[in-house]
């Protein structure tokens, strides 16, 4: 079949394919295969050193941060999981009661039952109270 393959109608013979040829193709087939698998390992290597990468960056990132910025970004993420869960809006979050900036994410500053973003809201508000009384 290899050395005359013109010769007969195999497939109508239902000769199978000359050995040679289906060993080729089989043998083609595994150094595909071999070779998509090596890739996908090196794929999978690539990501998983950036995985590690990212990981050392945000460690050091975090590190970085002054405990109050820590707290804060603890709050920031409590928060966040609250407004999901209880769906709520930005009109009902505490705001700093003096500039009435957003205290998302923020560690207040409190004097009696008023929250500040700032020493500097706390003092301004607190001066203008002393001022009425
Ligand atoms: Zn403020």
């Amino acid at each position: 079949m290899v050395d005359h393959p013109d010769k007969y109608d195999y497939s109508r013979a239902k000769v199978p394919g000359p050995l040679t040829q289906e060993m080729e193709a089989k043998k083609l087939e595994k150094k595909r295969a071999q070779k998509a698998q090596r890739k996908q390992r090196e794929q999978a290597q690539r990501e998983e050193r950036q995985r590690w990468e990212q990981e050392q960056q945000e460690k050091q990132r975090f590190a970085a941060l002054s405990d109050r910025e820590k707290r804060a970004l603890a709050a920031e993420r409590r928060f966040a999981a609250q407004l999901q869960d209880t769906g709520t809006t930005l009109s009902n979050i505490s705001r700093c009661w003096h500039c009435g900036e957003s205290l998302l994410g923020r560690i207040p500053f409190h004097y009696l039952d008023f929250s500040f973003c700032s020493t500097a809201c706390l003092q301004t508000h607190r001066r203008a109270q002393a001022g009425h009384t």
